[in-house]
């Protein structure tokens, strides 16, 4: 889960990275009084999840209390890469004279952590990285050791900080660490860390991204959830317990377990080639049980989604036979029937493996008019995604 800058920033603020004081609004009016308790000038900066704000005019400097009305006015509404700003923060303003980088993150490739660290801050890491890589310092940090004062200082070096505030960052680099430890982060960011005029290092951004498997350990993070953004559907499905993601096609897919639902989106993507280029709407995954409640709340869940006109049920039985599944299906659209909630859109279905026999048959039997049985994957991606073309 990514974060707000203005909740990367309270978390910095716990654990002892030095922050400036911000408030966060979502009218312009709310700017004066604000600005007016920050000490009478403010910066105002859009809160979007996505980088580059200040280069899209999403970061404003207020000279007095009007002026940040106006600037709260000119940025609330604006849309940065496809993202509103619904939300901005008003920060004490920073006398800046020089910008750096620093961050944390899990590096999968080498199986460690990574600090990153430049005094090319400020702009586009990215193309730092890509033009100058030997102004970005890469360290690796040992996940039994972490951050240590001699850790840092390693950092400290090797990006080659200015004498005058090594310790300051030393500092800045093991309380960020805490953060992301202790927080359970996959990323922390801070860009720029600067140094003030008076000479004094403050983070004036911060990126967090949080690990959402330490969900069970980490009860403040529900907070930081952004219900507002949330697709209510993929909300609904984890009421539920269930892994569904929506994607933008057509063609809804319920499977069970993880591997045969991600090659059943390749094959339907594959078949709608031929359909008018139809793609997978989304997905479910069912897992290993297939009773009838987990299917109905699966069919639920697929055919409440707009975009979807047909379903593919592939199902390969294993320890939950083909016959439990099948029955599943008949109680299921049973269950959505009397909930007034009848099936409406085609359901192609792909019984294998255990019991598939029997199952087939309970389908056959049942003799639903809006489910067709496909005997193959290939064949019943191919069905799916004609219909939904049609
Ligand atoms: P980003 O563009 O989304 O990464 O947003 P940042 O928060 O990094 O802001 C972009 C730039 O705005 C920073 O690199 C700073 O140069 C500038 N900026 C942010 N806050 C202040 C501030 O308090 N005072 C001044 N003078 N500039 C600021
Ligand atoms: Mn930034």
């Amino acid at each position: 889960m990514d974060l707000f800058e203005y909740q990367a920033r309270d978390l910095f603020a716990k654990h002892g990275v030095p922050v400036l004081a911000g408030e966060v609004i979502d009218t312009p009016e709310a700017a004066r009084q604000v600005t007016a308790e920050l000490g009478g000038r403010a910066v105002v900066k859009a809160q979007v999840k996505t980088g580059g704000r200040g280069k899209a005019g999403g970061v404003k400097l207020a000279a007095d209390p009007d002026d940040a009305v106006e600037k709260a006015g000119q940025i609330l509404g604006m849309d940065i890469k496809g993202h509103t700003v619904h939300k901005v923060m008003l920060a004490q303003t920073a006398d800046i004279a020089d910008e750096y980088y620093v961050s944390y993150l899990l590096d999968r490739a080498n199986r460690t952590f990574l600090a990153m660290a430049s005094v090319e801050g400020g702009m586009d890491i990215e193309e730092v990285a890509a033009t100058k890589p030997e102004a970005l310092a890469r360290i690796p940090v040992d996940a039994n050791e972490g951050v240590t004062e001699a850790k840092a200082r390693e950092i400290v070096e090797a990006a080659r900080f200015p004498a005058e505030i090594t310790d300051q960052v030393v500092d800045v680099l093991q309380s960020l660490w805490t953060v992301f430890v202790k927080e359970d982060a996959l990323l922390v960011e801070v860009n720029p860390l600067v140094k003030t005029a008076e000479g004094k290092v403050l983070a004036l951004d911060g990126k967090v991204s949080l690990d959402a498997n330490a969900e069970f350990r980490q009860p403040d993070h529900v907070a930081f959830e952004d219900k507002a953004a949330a697709n209510p559907l993929e909300a609904a499905a984890k009421a539920k317990g269930l892994n569904y993601v929506k994607l933008d096609g057509q063609v809804g897919i319920i499977g069970n377990g993880a591997g045969l639902v991600m090659s059943t989106l390749d094959v339907v993507a594959y078949a709608g080639e031929k359909h008018s280029a139809v793609k997978p709407a989304n997905f479910l995954d069912i897992g290993g049980g297939a009773s009838a409640d987990v299917m109905a709340n699966g069919l639920e869940i697929i055919l409440g989604d707009p975009d979807v006109r047909s379903v593919f049920v592939n199902v390969f039985g294993g320890i939950t036979a083909c016959d439990a599944v099948a029955n599943g299906i008949v109680q299921a659209l049973e269950l959505l029937k009397s909930k007034g909630e009848d099936v409406t859109k085609p359901l192609v279905v792909r019984l294998d493996g255990n019991n598939a026999e029997l199952g087939r048959k309970i389908l056959s039997d049942a003799n639903h008019p809006l489910v067709e049985q496909v005997d193959t994957m290939d064949g019943a991606a191919d069905r799916a995604a004609e219909l939904a073309a049609k």
